[in-house]
């Protein structure tokens, strides 16, 4: 354990593998969460040993994942496969120290010692463990850790708590390829303590491993890092996360309208708490969060609260934020915006984001604004206009020219008062101008629609629709 008056350092380590695993951005979250309530630093390593899985784009996909969900490193990233000369370096010390070494094992011998090493219920082995090396010692081989056969390796987690692991069952693992590639496990054990990594805050699918590091550490002298391991994030069903439970990478949710502060708050909630709080600021979860705190349960992925989070921070966003990324939303979508849309954007998005749960959404109750004159009525919005109807909206366009006040409390009371003097209840006449003014778009209340739109448009679209069928 590192020594209580040094300051904590964290890290996210993730393998750039194509895109960020949602999984992923949570534990940047917690370890990011964890460096600022304890006024520590917070880093990142790119573990891109994996040459044939890692592309500069896949490194792309996490960084811009983590400025996106507002998690950046307090240094810049290290990257892993660069310090592959260090990795190997560390392996000349395990070897010196008769904590490693070479084996000539051919994938014929490997797979006939897993054979046995599985009847007599332990780990393999390699006979070179205590052989002299053999003549020729050119031959292609491996590095191997010379980890204890017997005795336990406890992992004090301080999610998990006590873990012990029989040494029989941890194997000799392979330290360096045959061509000299340092392996993950080696590396990530150099790489956390060349760091000065005090804290290693991960997901529980890498306990096994952490046993293995354990020993590692032991074997090179170095103080460990206290563990936390994550419990994974699993679908609404329970069953692990997936594409078929609607999304799972950090840029899906992006895509899908939801806001970085939103999954920042959902995420630290998911698998931690504050007592009964769903809401609460960034501030907040930094002065509450510790990590001995985290659920052990795996948690489960609620669509219907993450939206509930989502509309919670929709509604306090900036109007321009909201325009610029209604915008971008649409343009996806295939629509771009007309000469006078932001404007338009700026008009409506106060009147419909209360009843938006995502961006996308958002840009859907945007529509009905953005349309074109003559707006086209879908077939029910249509079907509203007959001889009655278009006359009544005649005589109420009339009755709103004179309206000085183009207010919701003033439209609402104009439209009452019309409703008044043509002697009809506001049925009679709301359905066929939310109509027109909509086109059958979803759409505000009928003095929140007018005011959207403003006058001339709204008069104008109620003039388009009077106008005789072709
Ligand atoms: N690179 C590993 C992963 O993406 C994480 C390793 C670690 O956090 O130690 O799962």
């Amino acid at each position: 354990m590192p020594a209580p008056d040094r300051p904590v350092v964290t890290r996210v380590a993730p393998s750039p593998t194509g895109s960020m695993h949602i999984g992923t951005a949570r534990v940047a979250l917690y370890n990011w969460l964890y460096a600022r309530h304890t006024g520590g630093t917070y880093l990142l390593r790119i573990e891109d040993t994996d040459r044939q899985r890692s592309t500069e784009a896949a490194v792309d996909v996490i960084l811009e994942g983590l400025a996106w969900l507002g998690l950046e490193p307090d240094a810049p990233p290290v990257f892993q496969f660069a310090r592959a000369d260090r990795h190997r370096a560390a392996v000349a010390e395990l070897l010196a120290a008769d904590s490693a070494y070479p084996c000539w094992m051919t994938v014929e011998e490997l797979a006939a010692e897993r054979d046995i090493a599985r009847a007599e219920g332990r780990a393999i082995r390699s006979p070179w463990r205590d052989r002299a090396p053999p003549e020729g010692v050119n031959l292609p081989h491996v590095i191997r850790f010379k980890g204890p056969l017997e005795g336990e390796t406890i992992v004090d987690d301080l999610v998990k708590g006590t873990v012990r692991f029989r040494n029989r069952d941890l194997d000799d693992l392979v330290l360096l390829r045959s061509d000299g590639a340092p392996t993950y496990n080696l590396a990530v054990v150099v790489d956390d303590h060349d760091m000065g990594i005090t804290h290693v805050i991960r997901g529980d699918d890498h306990l096994n491993n952490t046993a293995r590091q354990s020993l590692i550490y032991q074997a090179l002298g170095w103080e460990l890092p206290t563990f936390a391991h994550l419990p994974m994030i699993h679908g609404p069903d329970g069953a692990k996360l997936s594409k078929r439970h609607g999304a799972q990478a950090v840029g899906e949710f992006a895509e899908m309208g939801y806001l970085p502060e939103a999954m920042r708050n959902y995420l630290a909630r998911l698998g931690w708490g504050h007592g009964d709080d769903e809401l609460f600021t960034d501030a907040q979860a930094i002065a509450w969060f510790d990590v001995k705190d985290v659920v052990k349960a795996p948690a489960r992925l609620d669509w219907n609260k993450l939206a509930h989070v989502n509309n919670h921070y929709l509604r306090q966003a900036d109007d321009n934020r909201l325009a610029d990324l209604v915008t971008a939303s649409l343009k996806k979508a295939g629509t771009s915006l007309a000469e006078n849309g932001r404007a338009r954007l700026l008009a409506v998005i106060p009147h419909v984001k209360e009843g938006a749960k995502t961006i996308v959404e958002l840009g859907e109750l945007c529509r009905f604004a953005l349309a074109e004159r003559p707006v086209t009525l879908d077939a029910k919005s249509a079907a509203l206009l007959t001889e009655e109807t278009r006359a009544r909206l005649s005589r109420l366009a009339e009755h709103l020219a004179m309206e000085p006040d183009w207010s919701p409390p003033a439209l609402t009371a104009s439209l009452r008062s019309f409703a008044a003097a043509d002697g009809v209840g506001l049925g009679k006449f709301g359905a066929p101008l939310r109509a027109v003014l909509s086109g059958g778009l979803p759409a505000p209340d009928l003095a929140g629609a007018l005011t959207t739109l403003g006058r001339d448009e709204s008069l104008g679209r109620i003039k388009d629709a009077l106008s005789p069928a072709e």
